[in-house]
């Protein structure tokens, strides 16, 4: 999400004539963009402002500016402790350009309006990725779920969907660019709706016109809502060869107590129900989840009841955190976070432990398999190229035809928990 919102930055700044720069010793204005989801992503950014006041000091006239989540949540601070010179939200970039003229010394620039309409429908992204092969297109905005725990609602505001034209023109424009693949972007990407006078088109229906236009570009989404993932989704995704296959479904927690606890409006039976129907659909459909440990008055038979739900579903891979409070939160106001740390990450740690064997049965089981695999480019050690087959799994091989962009076949012949290691097919 802050990838996609940092392209429009881009976009919106290179128009009234601003250069990218990678070199923070040669920016004149050095900007953060930041998220407030987790405690710890918001305390990095303290680190990063002193960073940021050491160029200030060392070169006159550099600004320093606080964008997105944060920017809404910790205004004051950071005007007041940490003397930046601008702070825009989530819904503010377009006024970037006009606060940027009007900052001086002694006067930082501010604004943190949420809105009920801004999408950035309009603005073709700066693509800000490496190598060129996958894009990420905003579809919605802002999230009208209020899961306790969750900070997401108070900063980024109201969920709005984007003009499905816009979607479906950003996505051609993207394959023109040379990119192969899109993910189409929202916080609760099956709520997307869209009704015009002559258009209602819900998210199976926007997966549809987004995979026709051109049966080249691979197609994928995040995130999905077990609440809100519905039939026609599912059938679509087994429609069209280009939508990959792969949902990324949070469950957060595997307790009933705590699921009501957190506000997620569905059950445990009511999310093994959404799997075994994408299962019985899509039996190659790659699934990964996010989980919460130590939410607040969760007990051992809680966490245990997390640890057999994903047993049960066997997650391909999974975003794991340990419940921190965030202040705001139905949960800060109502429920005391009365889990102590050392209990929270043991939970988390045979949460991340039992996760480790879950990926490594699941790639054990795609040995022998072939998979059609987009080359992202070298892998990380660089000797060999990697990519993700449409399950999302990360394939490497060695290869000394092809290169990133291309699509190509290739063999499982051996994996470890993260990985498959292929040879060409
Ligand atoms: N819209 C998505 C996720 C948004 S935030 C969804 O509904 O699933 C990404 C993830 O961060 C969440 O799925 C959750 O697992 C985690 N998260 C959010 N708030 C948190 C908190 N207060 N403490 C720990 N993890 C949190
Ligand atoms: Fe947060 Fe829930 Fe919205 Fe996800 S669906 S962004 S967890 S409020």
């Amino acid at each position: 999400m802050n990838v996609s919102d940092t392209e429009i930055i881009f976009a919106i700044l290179k128009k009234e004539g601003y250069e990218r720069t990678e070199d923070i010793n040669e920016a004149d204005v050095i900007m953060a963009n930041t998220c407030s989801v987790r405690d710890n992503a918001e305390q990095r950014i303290w680190g990063r402002i002193e960073q940021f006041n050491l160029q200030k000091k060392s070169r006159e006239g550099v600004i320093i500016g606080i964008v997105g989540c944060m920017a809404e949540r910790l205004k004051d601070k950071l005007l007041d402790t940490h003397k930046v010179d601008l702070v825009a939200g989530p819904d503010s970039y377009r006024t970037l350009p006009q606060l940027l003229r009007d900052i001086r010394p002694d006067k930082p620039q501010i604004n943190v309006l949420l809105s009920h309409e801004e999408t950035y429908a309009d603005i073709s992204p700066v693509r800000i990725d490496k190598n060129g092969v996958s894009a990420y297109i905003s579809i919605m905005r802002g999230c009208n779920n209020v899961c306790s725990y969750c900070v997401v609602p108070y900063t980024r505001g109201a969920e709005r969907s984007r003009n499905p034209r816009t979607i479906v023109a950003e996505a051609c424009g993207v394959y023109h660019d040379g990119y192969k693949e899109v993910t189409l972007l929202g916080q609760n990407v099956d709520s997307y709706h869209w009704k015009s006078e002559d258009e209602d088109v819900d998210f199976a229906k926007l997966v549809e016109m987004v995979a026709t236009t051109n049966p080249n570009l691979r197609i994928r989404f995040s995130t999905s809502n077990p609440q809100d993932i519905s039939d026609a989704l599912i059938e679509t995704m087994a429609k069209y060869p280009n939508i990959c296959h792969h949902i990324h479904l949070p469950v957060q927690s595997g307790s009933n107590a705590m699921l009501e606890k957190m506000r997620r409006r569905y059950t445990r039976e009511g999310y093994l129900e959404r799997v075994a129907k994408i299962r019985s659909v899509m039996p190659d459909c790659g699934l990964s989840t996010d989980v919460i440990a130590g939410f607040c008055s969760e007990t051992e038979e809680d966490h245990k009841d997390t640890m057999s739900l994903m047993e049960e579903v066997g997650f391909d891979s999974a975003f794991m955190f340990y419940y921190s409070e965030r202040s705001g939160t139905l949960a800060a106001r109502k429920y005391p976070d009365d889990v102590p740390d050392e209990v929270k990450i043991r939970r988390l740690n045979e949460i991340i432990a039992l996760q480790q064997e879950l990926s490594l049965k699941s790639n054990e089981k795609d040995v022998g398999k072939v998979f059609e695999v987009l080359v992202e480019g070298p892998s990380k050690k660089g000797d060999q190229l990697c990519g993700r087959a449409s399950n999302n799994k990360m394939c490497v091989f060695t290869d000394n035809q092809h290169i990133a962009g291309d699509f190509v076949n290739v063999k499982v012949v051996g994996c470890t928990s993260a990985t498959l290691l292929c040879e060409l097919a």
